[in-house]
């Protein structure tokens, strides 16, 4: 939008100054909240809770119970630092209220002293330790007038994601003069009318209760107030991004009659599924509108997209014009090179590939023809747009696995022609009432159902005790002539004890049972000529076991492999996992996929991996996956490259999303690029938040 209008000095949206001068922050701490990406005044009042804790209930000391959170009022009778025999100063005191005394302990506190003294009224808040009978640690906060208003113990207390140097205290302390001085002064993004019509608090009320709501009715205002902001605006995106894309005459009508295509038809080994025929029918009849397509293609993993992408193509190259096909990896490009040039066969067209591995030689050759207007289907990974490459003739640009691009990187493509036809693949399973909020600015076709000629895919759990039956089960599937991938956690994992990806590779490479075989090792560390050669090897059935992280996850093809053993398999998301076993089951024979978990994988987490063994259903794992998260694990737009959403949670916000979408949707009908002076704010506020994805609507 910024493109049209010139950009204003100071937006309607002046984020209130910067934190450093707030009262009580000054340059060390602002250093401190710069790590949480927190600059201005403003920022600090977004910085929501992650939590809050019930402290509210109040009780006499005689009545407390032992391990439940509770709050006591009273006066400190006696207060000492406590040296530890380990060298470490702890605080101890004891408060009374005239039904009883209570000890509480805090380690390694020993400042306490300061404010915690004799004679000083005082609020805790904490667990009774059923052992020591004391209050371990507290929340607590000292009373010095009547009007006093807690902000630390006896509330609902809120927890911020903290950083080194910024305590919960601190911080709490520092929200609360930011919200009484300049909550009332954060411009309201959200036009009166859309408040009144959606009975929405103003901004600083909703930003006063989010931080310290003083019951729990105010706090779920206050988050559906700002909810709704977050989702208003996604929402706008999508319903801006549609209408310019439906708008904007400047595409092509770049396909061809399909006689290319239906040679390739032809001569495939097996018949296009219903719903590739009718999801290549409406790509193509989109192709030959003049307004440029943007549309998705998703399916679950193995549901047949890469044919249905290269019958796309071949209509494009044969009405002459550049197509280039867009992937994550620069194994998966060379992969999708080699299988596009082999099934396009018949078509006898030019398919080539460029990664950053190509050779000077290779690229320029490319260059040359390209500028020569030769038409071709041109496969590759980021090299495609981020390099100098001139893609004259581009008219369609595919885009595959989407949720592992970034929205600026379609951009980028997007610029490189005219205003190419974009076509976006993807198997993120999102549940399926979701589709709208994440692709509303696409139109979506879909493959339902996968090709009927597999084999069985069997998925079991199996305990790491269980692993040499496991190697014992895969040595069998290798004798009868097929493969094993075998997958463990990233190498590059610092947090959790996880085994390497080379411990297992050499372990696997010296079992007993596996000695006549031949194991591989791939991980993303490698240089990309030595994964290149592994996975060729791998395809040309030169190794029989490949060893590697989740390198492999995305759409890689060896229908001849037909084990998966996942190692430490709790350690993957379960939408990753469904992706990963999506390698197997590809060819006629019956696969099976072994879920080993770590000794230390708790009960949740088995959970999660049964849920796996007992469906193959994408969506369906997806809506499991949303069950069984717990709070403060949202369903969010991480997934989707659009920026995150903090409060709003498209899987329980499912209503509110809907009245989002129809604001939105009434919004922009009115006014389309929001310039109605009431909707300044709402406008400001996009651009700060989803400036790479509008740019992407206002085309090249
Ligand atoms: P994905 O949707 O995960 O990208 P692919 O396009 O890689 O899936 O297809 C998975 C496998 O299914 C490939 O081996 C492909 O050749 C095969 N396949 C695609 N369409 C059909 C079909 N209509 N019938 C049988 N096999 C198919
Ligand atoms: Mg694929």
């Amino acid at each position: 939008m910024s493109t049209t209008h010139p950009r204003q000095r100071h937006s309607p949206l002046e984020p209130l100054g910067r934190l450093q001068f707030l009262p009580g922050v000054g340059p060390g701490r602002a250093a401190a909240f710069e790590r949480l990406g927190l600059i201005t005044v403003e920022d600090l009042l977004r910085h929501y809770p992650r939590a809050y804790l019930d402290a509210r209930r109040f009780v006499r000391i005689t009545d407390l119970k032992p391990g439940e959170l509770l709050t006591v009022s009273g006066t400190v009778r006696s207060a000492a630092a406590v040296r530890t025999r380990g060298g470490r100063t702890d605080f101890a005191l004891t408060l009374a209220d005239g039904s009883g005394t209570l000890g509480c302990y805090f380690f390694g506190q020993p400042f306490l002293a300061r404010v915690l003294k004799r004679g000083a009224a005082a609020v805790v808040s904490g667990v009774v330790d059923p052992l020591e009978r004391r209050m371990l640690n507290p929340m607590f906060e000292v009373i010095e007038g009547d009007t006093e208003q807690l902000l630390h113990a006896g509330r609902l207390v809120p927890i911020h994601a903290l950083t080194r140097g910024i305590t919960g205290r601190m911080l709490r302390q520092i929200v609360r003069v930011a919200v009484d001085h300049a909550a009332g002064r954060v411009v309201d993004p959200l036009p009166e009318a859309v408040r009144r019509e959606h009975d929405l608090d103003p901004v600083g009320v909703a930003l006063a209760h989010v931080h310290f709501p003083e019951d729990d009715a105010r706090l779920a205002r206050a988050r559906r107030r700002l909810a709704f902001e977050e989702l208003l605006l996604l929402q706008l995106v999508m319903e801006i991004r549609r209408r310019t894309f439906a708008e904007s005459g400047r595409g092509l009508a770049s396909a061809g009659e399909g006689r290319l295509a239906e040679r390739v038809i032809a001569a495939l080994p097996w018949p296009l599924t219903p719903d590739q025929r009718q999801a290549l029918g409406e790509i193509v009849a989109d192709l030959r509108d003049p307004h440029p397509m943007h549309r998705l293609l998703l399916g679950d993993v193995g549901s047949g997209k890469t044919v249905v992408a290269l019958l796309a193509a071949l209509h494009v190259v044969e009405a002459g014009h550049t197509v280039a096909f867009m992937v994550p990896t620069e194994i998966l490009a060379r992969q999708h090179a080699v299988t596009c040039a082999r099934l396009a066969s018949p078509a006898a067209i030019r398919v080539a590939c460029l990664t950053a591995g190509s050779s000077a030689d290779e690229r320029r050759a490319v260059a040359t023809s390209l500028t020569a207007g030769e038409p071709m289907l041109l496969v590759g990974t980021h090299a495609l747009i981020e390099g100098d490459l001139k893609l004259p003739d581009l008219a369609l640009a595919i885009v595959d696995e989407q949720h592992r691009f970034g929205v600026k990187q379609r951009s980028t493509l997007a610029q490189k022609g005219a205003l190419p036809d974009v076509l976006v693949l993807t198997a993120t399973p999102i549940p399926r009432t979701l589709t709208l909020a994440f692709y509303g600015d696409l139109d979506v076709s879909r493959l339902r159902h996968r090709p009927a000629e597999r084999g069985r895919l069997v998925t079991r759990v199996a305990g790491e005790e269980k692993l040499d039956l496991v190697i014992g089960f895969v040595a069998k599937e290798l004798a009868a002539g097929h493969q094993a991938f075998v997958v463990v956690p990233a190498i590059e994992d610092g947090v959790r004890p996880v085994r390497s990806a080379e411990a297992e590779y050499r372990r696997l490479a010296a079992h007993p049972e596996l000695a006549k075989y031949r194991v591989g090792l791939l991980h993303g560390r490698m240089r990309s000529d030595d994964k290149r050669a592994v996975m060729n090897a791998f395809s040309a059935r030169q190794l029989h076991v490949l060893v590697s992280t989740t390198v492999v996850e995305v759409g890689i093809d060896v229908p001849n492999a037909t084990v998966m053993v996942v190692v430490g398999a709790e350690t993957f998301g379960l939408t990753q996992l469904h992706q990963l076993r999506g390698r197997v089951g590809r060819g006629r024979e019956r696969s099976v996929c072994v879920l080993v978990p770590g000794a230390g994988a708790s009960a949740q987490a088995l959970e999660r991996l049964e849920v796996l063994a007992s469906t193959q259903d994408g969506f369906e794992i997806a809506e499991a996956d949303l069950r069984l998260r717990g709070p403060g694990e949202p369903w969010g737009t991480r997934q989707s490259g659009l920026p995150r959403l903090k409060l709003a949670d498209l899987a329980r916000d499912e209503a509110l999303l809907g009245e989002a979408r129809e604001a939105a949707a009434r919004l922009v009908a009115g006014d389309s690029q929001l310039r109605d002076p009431a909707h300044a704010a709402l406008r400001v506020a996009l651009e700060r938040d989803y400036r790479e994805a509008l740019d992407l609507s206002l085309g090249a």
